[in-house]
């Protein structure tokens, strides 16, 4: 089997077997990142999600949001649904937490920048 890696924009072509649900043989990868992002991809792929939300108050009218580690990729739907139900009132500080445990996820959503009240 076949997968690009997405970790670095080299994009390097990963070859790979699978035994009982686990990656083997992989090869194609230039560092040893590859060998990882091809078992987690296989056993339980993750995705970092990146957004945007409304925000009141501010000079700006969305406020750039990102989780705070990779989320199970099968959870993105879920997440993207109470994102886009979420609104947040300015002054926003980088790296507060927007949405606590985003879908039980266990992940936070994140402020991804400061936006000052007007
Ligand atoms: S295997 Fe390493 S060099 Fe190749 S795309 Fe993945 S992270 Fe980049």
């Amino acid at each position: 089997m076949e997968l690009t890696c997405i970790v670095c924009p080299r994009g390097c072509t990963i070859n790979y077997d699978v035994v009982n649900g686990e990656a083997v043989n992989i090869t194609g990868n230039a560092c040893p990142r590859g060998q990882t992002y091809t078992e987690t991809e296989i056993k339980a792929p993750t995705r970092m999600v990146t957004s945007t939300v409304p925000i009141h108050g501010s000079h700006y009218h969305q406020l750039p949001i990102i989780t705070a580690s990779p989320i199970p990729k099968q959870a993105i739907f879920d997440v993207m649904e109470v994102i886009h139900n979420t609104e947040v009132n300015a002054p926003i500080e980088m790296g507060q937490v927007i949405i606590k445990d985003v879908a039980g996820t266990g992940v936070d959503i994140l402020a991804a920048r400061s936006m000052e009240k007007l």
